[in-house]
């Protein structure tokens, strides 16, 4: 340290000499005191400092060279540089009154910073003029440091969210943070000087004596978790951390405590733990994996599912689990891990431990760690062999419904019987699952062979040729004679039937039967129609549902077989009934020409007025009576499908005309009304057959409208077809009627009174058909009817355009 040269005025000793009270040297004084003492001249150079200053400073400035202060850089409490002109002895010197003591920082030499408290006093001569300053300086700086630590440590204890709480050694609280108010309830005047026991639930009123016990021996207790009270009775879990406090002296006084609300965490360990019961108790596989595809977690429900045990399976790679013909399946799964996709219920294949395919369905999610990066996948896999196996089963019932459904409407709609029969052998084959089934017919051939095999199915019939007829033996007479169903898994075993097996007599290896069914047919007579045979060279093939469906479809099978009996029968009967008309109407045809001769030679004969009136009306008679023959003879041709047509390329419209020319003239109380447009219609046909469908027609429109005197005929010709129509404005048809009108001998209720067959529209209807035409009726009761039908041209009509070019 440099010497210090006290100033002319520092250097004065007080009291005056001679004053009678003990000199005192206050340079001595001042030079030893710990506190920083020093002066300036009017100037502000300084001009006396003590070795505290010096020390203060951490450096000896010059005297009467340095000016204000002995540190460089001084700073407001803000830190803002404190310039010469403002500083505490400048303000002094100038007379400002207000530069009392004041807060500065001064940073040192070293970089060392120190928090002073300035004590400026000017220095005055005896006629009050300032001469100079006198500064003391105080180093509050452990003061300061104090201080914030104390603001420090209060912003942190108010701040918290934890509740810090202290207490005496008699359990009373004594301080008290808003964290603790936040997480008991309780406001900080509420509490102090209480008990702390006020926050402890009566089953730990033990935790107390604990914890002040460890207290009083010093110890700190860390993280001890309980269950503390809130203000309105709720028990919390807490984690609580408590460490002595002590006196300056060392002596233990209280105790600090922080309690930490754990509710959360607490939840989130229960959430985890439920998670982890949850997963063990799955009945579905629950695996995680890394994104290499390595197994990081096992549950039960993967081990019940796929045989390995959590310590096989951990570390080994999913691939263990994947069938070699689905491997690229696992890296199509990375890849959407990887991208942080989901897999939804992929329904696939896995193996079990034991090299068996498990059907599963497979819900994959990534997992992502903290920061969302993708780690891994997990990933559920349900067993779904039970579904899978019930959807076949449903499909296998649709399917056999199906076929019931289909059997059931065909068998009933058909007449045929062997077309029943087969689709009746071949229904049941499919249903009963049989590798072959057989329809015996019980039926007396012309031999007087009793049983006739009638229909197979999935078997060639010379097999059966050979087997000939084993009526008799055991195994068959039950379903022709007992009427009862026989089911057997293997019939090779059954004492009833081992002698006789229908295996005898098969070529060998052919239909070796040991599942066996046979179901009888019967009629609702109760007579025995015949019986469904089904064999499988597999035992225990047919189960009662098989015998059910079966006996089902016999029962069905049985109705139509009945009808197509009766059908048979009265077919033969409607066989003989046509083969009558046909021969009838042929044998009077030919007496009906020999008199219509002689009529026509008699006609040419001169005679009188009423031998002539008598003659037309016997010619008249004839004709009428050779087209009701004929009508019937064209019947019975169509019956035998004997109709013949004699085609020819004609202009419809041309027929029309002549038609209509014909009508006017033989038709008195009907007025013809007609339109043929001016185009031709070219059709190929038989000319006099489609003459004979339009005059029906039009012969019907006068007959069927008694009370009425309009016939209408149009033709109109489209592109491809010719239409015509006939209509009238007669008694009309309701819709039953029209729906029966084309059926042969079919005549309406209505038009009792007027005389017919009711074979016109019958036959117009062939002969339209047999043209590829159509024909339709459009009527209403008592309005009147309009029959209409097109014929396909011969040459499709050109337009107007297309003609001329
Ligand atoms: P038929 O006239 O000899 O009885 P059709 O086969 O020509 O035989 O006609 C069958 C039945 O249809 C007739 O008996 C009649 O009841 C009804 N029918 C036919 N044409 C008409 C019509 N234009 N108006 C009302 N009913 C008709």
């Amino acid at each position: 340290m440099k010497s210090v040269v006290p100033s002319e005025a520092s250097q004065k000793s007080f009291p005056e000499p001679g004053s009678g009270i003990p000199e005192i040297n206050f340079r001595q004084i001042s030079e030893e005191s710990p506190v920083a003492i020093y002066t300036c001249d009017i100037n502000g150079m300084i001009t006396y400092y003590n070795r505290a200053a010096a020390n203060l400073w951490g450096r000896s400035p010059e005297l009467g060279t340095e000016r204000w202060s002995g540190c460089k850089k001084i700073f407001f409490p803000d830190g803002k540089p404190v310039s010469p002109e403002e500083c505490p002895v400048a303000n002094t010197l100038k007379g400002d009154v207000s530069a009392g003591k004041q807060e500065i920082l001064i940073q040192r030499p070293d970089g060392s910073v120190k928090n002073l408290m300035v004590h400026p006093k000017p220095l005055q001569d005896s006629s009050q003029k300032i001469t100079g300053v006198h500064v003391t300086l105080i180093d509050i700086s452990e003061q300061q440091t104090q201080h914030v630590r104390q603001e420090t440590l209060s912003a942190i204890v108010e701040s918290s969210d934890d509740a810090i709480i202290s207490k005496d050694l008699n359990s009373r609280i004594t301080s008290w943070n808003s964290g603790a108010e936040r997480i008991f309830g309780y406001k900080e005047s509420e509490v102090l000087g209480k008990s702390i026991m006020l926050l402890i639930p009566d089953s730990r009123l033990h935790d107390e004596d604990l914890i002040l016990k460890n207290i009083r021996n010093g110890r700190r207790i860390h993280h001890f978790e309980t269950i503390r009270k809130t203000k309105n009775g709720k028990e919390i879990p807490v984690s609580l951390s408590i460490s002595p406090v002590k006196d300056k002296q060392g002596k233990i006084i209280g105790a600090s405590k922080i309690a930490r609300d754990v509710s959360y965490r607490w939840e989130v360990e229960e959430k985890q733990a439920m998670l982890s019961a949850i997963v063990e108790s799955s009945d579905d596989a629950i695996v995680s994996k890394d994104l290499h595809g390595n197994i990081m977690s096992w549950n039960f429900g993967a081990e019940k599912i796929f045989g390995y045990t959590e310590e096989e399976a951990i570390g080994e790679n999913i691939t263990l689990l994947i069938p070699k013909s689905r491997l690229a399946e696992e890296k199509t799964i990375l890849t959407k891990i990887r991208n942080g996709e989901k897999i939804d219920h992929f329904e696939t294949v896995r193996r079990h431990k034991t090299g068996r395919n498990i059907p599963v369905s497979l819900t994959v999610s990534p997992i992502k760690d903290q920061q969302g990066n993708i780690i891994g996948a997990s990933k559920v896999a349900r067993d779904i062999s039970a579904q899978v196996k019930a959807k076949t089963e449903i499909e296998k019932h649709t399917r056999n419904l199906e076929i019931i459904n289909s059997v059931g409407k065909s068998i009933s709609e058909n007449l045929d019987l062997q077309g029943i029969l087969q689709k009746v052998t071949d229904a049941t084959t499919k249903l009963a699952g049989a590798a072959f089934g057989a329809f015996f017919y019980n039926n007396v051939d012309e031999e007087g062979e009793s049983f006739r095999l009638f229909t197979l199915s999935g078997a060639p019939r010379e097999i059966f040729d050979n087997m000939g007829m084993p009526r008799h033996t055991s195994v068959f007479k039950p379903t022709f004679a007992g009427k009862e169903v026989i089911r057997v898994d293997d019939i090779r075993k059954d004492p009833r039937y081992g002698k006789n097996l229908p295996n005898r007599g098969m070529p060998s290896g052919h239909l070796s039967v040991v599942s066996y069914l046979a179901v009888p047919v019967i009629s609702k007579s109760g007579t025995v129609i015949g019986g469904l045979l089904f064999g499988h060279p597999d035992s225990g093939m047919f189960k009662l549902e098989h015998e059910e469906m079966v006996v089902n479809i016999a029962a069905q099978a049985a109705i139509s077989l009945d009808n197509s009996r009766l059908f048979e029968q009265v077919k033969s009967l409607s066989d003989k009934k046509d083969e009558f008309i046909a021969l009838a109407s042929h044998e009077l045809k030919t007496p009906l020409t020999t008199i219509k001769g002689y009529l026509q030679v008699l006609s040419k004969i001169e005679k009188d007025q009423m031998s002539e009136l008598f003659l037309n009306k016997s010619l008249y008679q004839v004709d009428k009576l050779n087209s009701l023959v004929e009508d019937l003879l064209n019947m019975s041709r169509v019956e035998a499908g004997k109709l013949e047509f004699n085609l020819e390329v004609f202009d419809l419209r041309e027929m029309l005309l002549d038609i209509a020319e014909t009508f006017i003239y033989s038709t008195k109380n009907h007025k013809l009304f007609y339109d043929f447009g001016n185009v031709p219609a070219i059709i190929e046909g038989d000319k006099q057959r489609i003459e004979q469908a339009i005059t029906n027609l039009m012969n019907n429109a006068v007959k069927y409208s008694p009370g009425a005197d309009k016939v209408y005929l149009n033709l109109k010709v489209d592109p491809q077809s010719a239409v015509i129509s006939v209509r009238d404005e007669g008694i009309g048809l309701n819709e039953e009627q029209q729906r029966h009108l084309f059926t042969r001998f079919y005549r309406a209720e209505s038009t009792k009174g007027i005389s017919g067959l009711g074979l016109g529209l019958y036959l117009t209807r062939e002969i339209i058909d047999r043209h590829h035409g159509k024909i339709s009726v459009k009527s209403k009761e008592g309005e009147g009817s309009e029959f209409l039908f097109d014929l396909p041209l011969k040459e499709p009509v050109q337009r107007a355009g297309e003609a001329a070019e």
